[in-house]
């Protein structure tokens, strides 16, 4: 059951007085609990429980640790139908969004328990010491990755379970040996309260330190911004818009001890259709782009804004089609009234520059936090000319770039910001001339799809999901993946170590 308190640690907790209520987007109406607002004491409770907690959670073993992630999973589970009702009232997303996104959490948990169970992700290295060694001898020197300390997890609006409260960022950290206060994300809290409940029982169930997580509410940016300077906060998790990343990020760089900052944010993620692609299979490509432009509605950081064309006979006819496919498909919910006064206005600056023509955008009567599914197009010289043509439309929006000649095109792509995912749409018998291509967009971004959409991040080792800023703010780490544990860890090396101080794995 929602209370609309704080989890400060394992109680819960409502010593304020500000109160926020979530909206339920699709009837456009306030839900009924109203959500206690942390105080500056309750929040300096969680992050000196916190603190405590990391002392004991470092050192326990991997085993009990995935044992801990394994039951939260199996606690999300036990919430049920109210998890999937709360969910949708509060996003606007259908309910088969809501189970397959609860899968993915699972799963996420499950694929870091399994990680953790074994020490082989601490990437131990053993040099022995050689005495005899000319001219100097070598001393014994052990390698291993420790966790970094208590770190804050910002949830993202547009993954109310697989980012949030016990998602990636969180069960990365936890799996790490870091324990984790949550900044839960003000559209969602009853949904971020069901799921800190269920990783409150885990960590009773499986008797992890209290103040091992914490889940915090706020809006307004009074807690996110106490917490991120907070001295004994180590790390920072996000997902969200540019602007509160890097707010985030500067004020982390700013503080006395500077930490870091892993933030997931902006992206228009670029899709290169040849011109041989257009020709030989146009229709099937707009409908793939079809559903991916406008899949969750728009609302994915992989979300395809950019389609670059080179200019043939057909390109005008795939815009054409693509844009007809595009806002056949229902007009969608969106998360929150903000989100889309932001699309709507987004939208509106992108297409009201200079040489950018609307090509279809969905009409009629729609209800209020509905989209109106927009796709434009420009020449490759307008774009290159004007910054604000590639701006981020969050939403089920997507600009066509006509470039003139390849030249054009690989000039386009070095003018990019850095982007999550690119993409390439090609035939088989011009493969052998997309290396410059292929080069150029490498430099650009974190991962490359081959004749596919960008939408749909399989989570394993092998993902890439960060890229240069301002996609995350560190390309050399991933969010989503077994390899996101790496942003909560530091190596440290033990030199002529006596044997029973050394990490057991290193002994
Ligand atoms: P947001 O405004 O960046 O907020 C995300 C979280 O960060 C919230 O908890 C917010 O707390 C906090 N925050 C933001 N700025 C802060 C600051 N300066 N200081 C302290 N805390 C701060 O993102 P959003 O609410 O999810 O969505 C807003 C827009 O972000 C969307 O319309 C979209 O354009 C973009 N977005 C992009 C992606 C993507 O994947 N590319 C994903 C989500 C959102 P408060 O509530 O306290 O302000």
């Amino acid at each position: 059951m929602i209370t609309g308190k704080n989890y400060i640690g394992n109680k819960l907790s409502a010593e304020g007085n500000i109160t926020h209520r979530t909206i339920n987007p699709k009837l456009n109406i306030e839900n009924s609990t109203p959500f206690f607002e942390a105080t500056g004491k309750e929040l300096d409770k969680a992050v000196a429980l916190a603190w405590d907690a990391f002392k004991v959670y470092r050192k326990i073993p991997g085993v009990r640790r995935a044992a801990f992630l394994n039951a939260i999973a199996d606690e999300i589970l036990a919430l049920d139908q109210e998890l999937i009702n709360v969910y949708t009232s509060e996003s606007g997303l259908p309910e088969g969004r809501a189970i397959g996104e609860r899968a993915r959490t699972v799963f996420q948990l499950r694929s870091f328990a399994n990680l953790v169970s074994n020490e082989d992700w601490r990437e131990n290295t053993i040099d022995e010491a050689i005495p005899d060694r000319q001219p100097l001898p070598k001393e014994d020197l052990r390698r291993t990755l420790i966790p970094l300390g208590p770190v804050v997890v910002f949830a993202a609006s547009n993954f109310p379970l697989a980012y949030s409260t016990a998602g990636g960022d969180t069960a990365s950290a936890l799996a790490a040996g870091c324990p984790v206060i949550v900044k839960a994300h003000a559209m969602h809290s009853g949904t971020a309260e069901l799921v800190a409940s269920a990783i409150i029982k885990a960590a009773e169930k499986t008797g992890m330190p209290n103040g091992v997580f914490s889940n915090i509410m706020g809006r307004g940016r009074t807690v996110g911004t106490a917490l991120v300077k907070h001295p004994k906060i180590k790390a920072v998790g996000f997902t969200g818009s540019i602007s509160g990343g890097r707010a985030l990020f500067d004020l982390a760089s700013q503080r006395e001890e500077p930490i870091p900052v892993f933030a997931e944010m902006g992206s228009i993620n670029p899709v290169v259709v040849t011109s041989k692609a257009i020709n030989k299979r146009l229709a099937e490509i707009a409908n793939n782009y079809a559903a991916s432009i406008t899949l969750g509605t728009g609302q994915f950081c992989t979300n395809p804004g950019l389609i670059l064309t080179i200019e043939s006979e057909k390109t005008q006819e795939f815009i054409k089609v693509l844009a007809e496919k595009t806002i056949a498909i229902e007009a969608q919910c969106m998360l929150h009234p903000n989100i889309k006064k932001g699309f709507i206005e987004n939208g509106n600056s992108v297409t009201s520059q200079p040489g950018v023509e609307v090509v279809g955008q969905l009409k009629g009567d729609l209800e209020p936090n509905y989209a109106a599914t927009l796709v434009a197009t420009v020449s490759g010289a307008n774009f290159l000319a004007n910054p604000r043509t590639s701006q981020e439309v969050f939403g089920p929006f997507s600009l066509v770039v006509r470039c003139k000649n390849e030249a054009e095109l690989l000039e386009v792509i070095d003018g990019l910001e850095g982007q999550l995912t690119a993409t390439i749409i090609a035939e088989e018998e011009e493969y052998g001339d997309l290396h410059d291509l292929v080069d150029a967009l490498e430099n650009r971004v974190g991962r490359i799809i081959f004749n596919g959409v960008p939408t749909g991040v399989e989570v394993c080792p092998s993902m890439q999901h960060g890229g240069p800023y301002p996609a995350s703010t560190d390309s050399r780490f991933t969010a989503v993946g077994t390899n996101a544990i790496k942003r909560w860890v530091r190596p440290v090396s033990y030199q002529s170590f006596p044997k029973e101080l050394l990490p057991l794995a290193l002994q």
